[in-house]
């Protein structure tokens, strides 16, 4: 998974979040693992196991079998980006509202189905 370390795109979505939010973010991001992903309010960590980035790069290959590795690889890319910005609403939500699906889960799920 070296392409996801060099690509930066986490440090870049976590970047974003901070300049974003006057209150400091404070959470653990876990690359690995065997759950999710998902954000886990008591550890205050998000989770993406490696396992989700082979499926994604798998249901691409099968959809679209004549692009490139590197094709493939940033289209993985935006697809966890995407997915980082849906568990940290999920965090701001629990600070914001108190309920993990609350006014701000709405909002972006809103913003998906018209994307
Ligand atoms: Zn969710």
């Amino acid at each position: 998974m070296a392409f996801i370390k060099d690509s930066g795109v986490v440090a870049d979505t976590l970047d974003v979040v901070h300049e974003a939010f006057e209150f400091p973010v404070d959470m653990r991001l876990v690359c690995g693992g065997d759950d999710g992903p998902l954000y886990d309010p008591e550890m205050v960590q998000i989770s993406v196991p490696y396992i989700f980035v082979d499926q994604v790069d798998a249901r691409i290959a099968v959809l679209s079998p004549d692009l490139s590795v590197d094709d493939r690889d940033a289209i993985v890319l935006a697809e966890l980006e995407h997915t980082l910005y849906h568990e940290i609403v999920h965090l701001l939500d629990l600070r914001f509202s108190g309920r993990e699906d609350g006014g701000l889960a709405a909002l972006v799920a809103t913003e998906d189905a018209m994307h």
